[in-house]
């Protein structure tokens, strides 16, 4: 069990949100095949996990818990799974946090997301604010099949979403920037389209770019010389473009950026253009990107034009260090 605080937004204002992920028997889609970037089973039990102990990992959490607005509880998998978390166990968790938080946020893939599964948490308890991430990655169902092998399609995703909305819980959309066989350009036009095609469905975006966990098909890529997480200019580009193609807020966390693992650029700029898309991520401010330029940027403008002439994604020779 994990827990920390942090940012985020809550109706415009910025306000302290507590972090649980909880150690439980894994994502069953990891467990039966597995997304090509994902190595959240590299931090899960992957054996059952008594009630007992699920109750117990999150009374620990909760000892640390300071009485932030918002909650996050994340699972490495899907929150209204019940092989991951018992129904009971769920209930139990929402109702104690939704005593102090004013919002909950949970992540689930959309077979999980029914009728009756979010009747049943809201059961005895009427949640005040209650919002589902779902890992959409993309609107392309080729892309989220063949290079990311999510095991659902946008169709099924757009009906979860429909659910959520019609039970009045908040929808949030997790996309990916730079799965494994697309180029740089690939991946930039992909999210640009896909936040086209979520505007109707979600009230958060959230981009993740592609950082290269352990025992994943991405790592086997980039020891291999085969795959460059994102430059943080495409994500600016993203950013900067976002706020014309979705109503929706719209944020970015990068994971591991700046490292050879996380997205990055030169490893001169990295922290400046980090703390831009920060600031964007709580402000919605395109103003923050004004004054960035970097000579990288060129670099970055020469790869989105010639790797679709090259055979696949341009690899990062200059911080390549195997
Ligand atoms: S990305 Fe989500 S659905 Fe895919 S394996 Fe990881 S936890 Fe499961
Ligand atoms: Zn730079």
């Amino acid at each position: 069990m994990r827990c920390w605080s942090e940012k985020d937004i809550l109706e415009g204002t910025v306000v302290d949100a507590y972090v649980i992920i909880l150690r439980t028997r894994g994502c069953a889609w990891a467990l039966s095949s597995g997304c090509t970037m994902c190595g959240y089973f590299n931090d899960s039990i992957l054996s059952d996990v008594s009630d007992e102990d699920l109750s117990a990992q999150f009374e620990n959490a909760m000892r640390n818990y300071k009485g932030e607005k918002i909650v996050k509880l994340f699972t490495s998998g899907s929150f209204l799974d019940p092989s991951e978390i018992p129904v009971p166990i769920q209930k139990k968790i929402l109702a104690t946090l939704n005593n102090t938080a004013e919002k909950i946020s949970v992540e689930s893939r959309p077979e999980y997301i029914t009728e009756k599964s979010l009747r049943a948490i809201q059961e005895n308890v009427q949640l005040k604010k209650f919002e589902v991430g779902i890992g959409l990655e993309t609107s392309n169902d080729l892309v989220r099949e063949k290079a990311i092998n999510k095991g659902f399609t946008f169709q099924d995703y757009k009906k979860a979403a429909a659910l959520l909305k019609k039970q009045k819980v908040g929808v949030k959309t997790y996309m990916l920037l730079k799965p494994p066989f697309l180029t740089e350009k690939e991946s930039l036009n992909d999210c640009i389209k896909t936040a086209k095609d979520t505007a109707p469905y979600t009230d958060l975006l959230s981009l993740n770019p592609t950082n290269v966990q352990h025992h994943t098909v991405v790592e086997y890529l980039w020891k291999r010389n085969q795959y460059r997480p994102p430059w943080l200019w495409s994500i600016v580009e993203f950013l900067r473009q976002s706020k014309s193609l979705t109503k929706a807020f719209v944020k970015c966390d990068v994971v591991g950026g700046g490292s050879n693992r996380g997205a990055h650029n030169c490893g001169i700029c990295d922290k400046k253009v980090l703390h831009a898309i920060e600031e964007f991520s709580l402000t919605q401010n395109n103003d923050v990107f004004r004054a960035l330029s970097c000579d990288c940027q060129e670099q970055w403008r020469d790869q989105l034009d010639l790797e679709s002439l090259s055979f696949g994604s341009l690899v990062d020779f200059a911080r390549w260090n195997p």
